[in-house]
């Protein structure tokens, strides 16, 4: 199939399912809708050009089963001019504890991988799967959706032009504040930090031979990741609202000057800095993941402070799970927004998506914290790492693979 499907007044369109948000969770949902064949709709604006996306300064380290996603997509080929792979990651105690912990660094060679995964701008990845979507999603609408009706035997969804889509499946991908969600009467869990985030990126003196390190200290943590070009990282900067609405409002040699100070010699001297975005560091967890007709993906369901690149990853595997449990309803004749199917869905996500946010909010939590006994608990978990070559193969296994199995699209290609 190929040519583009956007429909411009939409009236009265019938489909299995309705996919609500064009971010990357959304579009790859429809994207693996549409391979294993469900009648698919994707609604929501169209994403920004990357040339004109400056606000979206944010990359997104994908691990290998989203990589192998993106490959069985089609949409690989066009991202890996602009992948860049981390092969070592090293997480470095910068804090002023009295019981530091010692530096690690993980390896992809001791799991015999070339590497962990790819860092991408995230800009350029959803313009890529749009692209994609263009030519193989059945109906493209490029509007909001307003208001969401269930019955029966299906979801009726008011668009913002007044046209109406009649869905037996919406999958919410529409966002923290997913008004598929709340149609759908599904309660969240939502709790703050005393933090902000800035993402941006930097040029560097030093090539960054594919490591990212991740930079620990009270309040939030600095991670930088590699880019393309050996020469330039993506930053991540986690701190109080005070630091990081400082850091916002620095002029770019200022800028560059605080970032020197906190990675001090560790990829030579920093040369420039890119444009800055920050973003609110909060958590999210939807009570179910699946009701009501409604199964959401990415972060409708789930989010988390932005270190351990969890996010993405974690809503592209509801996604890739929601094909399967789609695909499998279909083949049995089955209704795909039925009870048996989104109890299924529920079951597939809730145990990775659970383990995830505990395991990011845990991580965080203990670098806010003060206390010593935390602190020292740390410490001699890291010097364990450290010092136990199995122990960091374990620790590696759990951060790349969820504890369910991978959903089929993302399994390698045989
Ligand atoms: C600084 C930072 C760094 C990060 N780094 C990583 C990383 O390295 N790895 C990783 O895995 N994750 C990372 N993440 C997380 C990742 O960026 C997010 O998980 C991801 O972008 C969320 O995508 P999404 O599609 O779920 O939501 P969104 O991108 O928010 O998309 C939601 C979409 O829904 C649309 N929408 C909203 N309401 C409606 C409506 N009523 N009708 C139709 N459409 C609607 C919106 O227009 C939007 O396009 C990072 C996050 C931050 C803040």
């Amino acid at each position: 199939m190929s040519g583009d499907k956007t429909q411009d007044k939409p009236q009265d369109i019938s489909c299995d399912v309705a996919v609500v948000g064009a971010g990357p969770a959304g579009i790859a949902a429809a994207l693996a809708l549409a391979h294993v064949g469900a009648d698919v709709v994707l609604i929501g604006p169209e994403p920004p050009k990357p040339s004109t996306a400056q606000q979206d300064t944010r990359t997104a380290a994908l691990l290998t089963s989203s990589v192998d996603f993106l490959k069985r997509l089609d949409v690989w080929e066009t991202l890996q001019g602009v992948a860049a792979p981390l092969k070592v990651v090293r997480i470095v105690d910068a804090s002023q504890s009295l019981v530091r912990s010692p530096d690690i660094a993980f390896k992809a060679s001791d799991l015999d991988l070339p590497a962990f995964g790819y860092n991408i701008p995230n800009a350029v990845l959803t313009a890529s799967l749009y692209a994609r979507a263009r030519d193989t999603v059945p109906t493209l609408i490029t509007e909001s959706v307003e208001r969401i009706e269930h019955d029966n035997a299906s979801a009726r969804l008011t668009l913002s032009s007044n046209g109406t889509v009649t869905a037996r499946l919406v999958a919410g991908a529409d966002g923290r504040r997913s008004v598929c969600r709340e149609a759908a009467g599904i309660e969240t869990r939502v709790w703050r930090y005393d933090q902000g985030a800035i993402a941006a990126s930097f040029h560097h003196a030093r090539p960054h031979d594919g490591v990212s390190t991740e930079f620990h200290k009270e309040h939030g943590s600095l991670t930088t990741v590699p880019m393309p070009d050996p020469l330039q990282s993506a930053l991540i900067w986690i701190g109080s609202p005070s630091e990081t609405d400082a850091l916002m409002a620095c002029d770019d040699a200022e800028f560059t000057a605080g970032l020197q100070t906190r990675l001090g010699d560790t990829l030579g001297p920093v040369t420039s800095s890119g444009p800055r975005a920050s973003f609110p560091v909060a958590g999210l967890t939807a009570k179910q993941l699946a009701h009501n007709r409604t199964a959401l993906i990415g972060e409708a369901a789930h989010v988390m402070p932005p270190i351990g690149a969890q996010g993405l990853n974690l809503g592209l595997r509801d996604a890739a799970a929601l094909a399967d449990c789609v695909a499998r309803a279909l083949a049995r004749g089955q209704d795909p927004g039925g009870l048996a199917a989104l109890t299924e869905f529920a079951r597939a996500r809730q145990l990775d998506v659970l383990s995830r946010s505990v395991g990011v909010d845990l991580l965080n939590r203990s670098l806010l914290t003060g206390l010593l006994p935390v602190q020292a608990a740390r410490g001699v978990f890291m010097a364990g790492l450290n010092a136990f070559a199995p122990l960091r193969r374990l620790v590696m296994r759990v951060g790349l693979e969820p504890p369910s199995a991978l959903p089929s699209l993302m399994r390698p290609a045989a």
